[in-house]
């Protein structure tokens, strides 16, 4: 009978921790980029009353709830958006976890899903996504392809996971049964420089046509982010994350319409589904190798 020193369920609540506080920093960094701010200057404060937060107020998602959704000493209220984030942060950090193990994997898509939740969280703010922030993410996922190319052993053909992994299996990353991962090859993320340069062109170009076919609404945001993702997972997967998206935006923008929350002429911004359909496309997604 194998015995264990710790049980993989105590790790959860350590990586939804160590996710919520990269949360933490992404609530403040998404504040700060489009109002070019420094992300290190001052630390962090309260907007209204600029007093320095107090390690009460830092914890991530609880203080939110500790200070009652309200600024300690000026009592003006705090955004939603800080434990939001936090939150999703630190879920997908388990997810993303449970899915792909301590791999190069893992490393890869939590990067891109934080990236992927910062652009989403200003684009709902200011409807732009910053190209401080698309840019240099074309750039990162090429060289993410390099690495993930030289070490393609790592790469296995097909994902395969379950529900309740023991230790070993979820530290390793190839648990569970094949029943939940069909071969979807096809969409599945390959990890390649020549496949990320594919994935940029592929990912840049289709959205290039669609943004100056629409003359608005798509906006040129939208163009370099696509060819950022593209640049991580390749021209397939790429395509899938924009068919994703435009689908999820379609149904929420009909059912906003419905509820009369906004009007047809009203732009809805794209980044967040995007970012969504990525994000969806990491957990759930099929994988192939290199
Ligand atoms: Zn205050």
């Amino acid at each position: 009978m194998d015995m264990y020193l710790v049980d993989v369920y105590l790790l959860f609540p350590l990586l939804f921790l160590f996710g919520a506080a990269w949360g933490s920093f992404l609530g403040a960094a998404a504040y700060r980029i489009p109002r070019r701010l420094s992300l290190v200057k001052p630390r962090s404060h309260c907007t209204s009353c600029r007093r320095q937060l107090q390690p009460l107020d830092l914890i991530p998602v609880f203080s939110f709830f500790i200070r009652r959704g309200r600024c300690a000493y000026c009592g003006n209220p705090l955004s939603w958006r800080y434990p939001l984030v936090e939150a999703a942060a630190g879920l997908l950090a388990v997810v993303v976890f449970l899915r792909y193990g301590l791999s190069w994997l893992f490393a890869v898509y939590i990067i891109m899903a934080y990236w992927a939740l910062l652009l989403a969280t200003i684009d709902i703010e200011h409807q732009r996504l910053p190209d401080v922030l698309t840019l240099p993410g074309i750039l990162v996922g090429f060289l993410f392809n390099i690495i993930l190319y030289l070490q393609s052993g790592v790469v296995h053909v097909t994902a395969r996971m379950s529900v309740a992994p023991t230790w070993h299996l979820s530290w390793l990353g190839n648990s569970g049964s094949s029943v939940f991962w069909p071969g979807w090859e096809v969409c599945a993320p390959v990890f390649s420089p020549w496949h990320s340069l594919l994935g940029i062109v592929v990912g840049g170009g289709i959205l290039t046509l669609i943004a100056s076919a629409a003359r608005g609404g798509m906006g040129w945001g939208d163009v370099k982010y696509l060819a950022a993702v593209g640049a991580f997972i390749g021209p397939g997967a790429a395509g899938l994350v924009l068919f994703l998206g435009a689908l999820i935006g379609s149904l929420v923008g009909i059912a906003m319409m419905l509820l009369g929350r906004v009007n047809r002429r009203q732009p809805i911004p794209f980044g967040p589904f995007l970012t969504a359909a990525l994000i969806l496309l990491i957990i759930f997604g099929p994988y192939a190798a290199a």
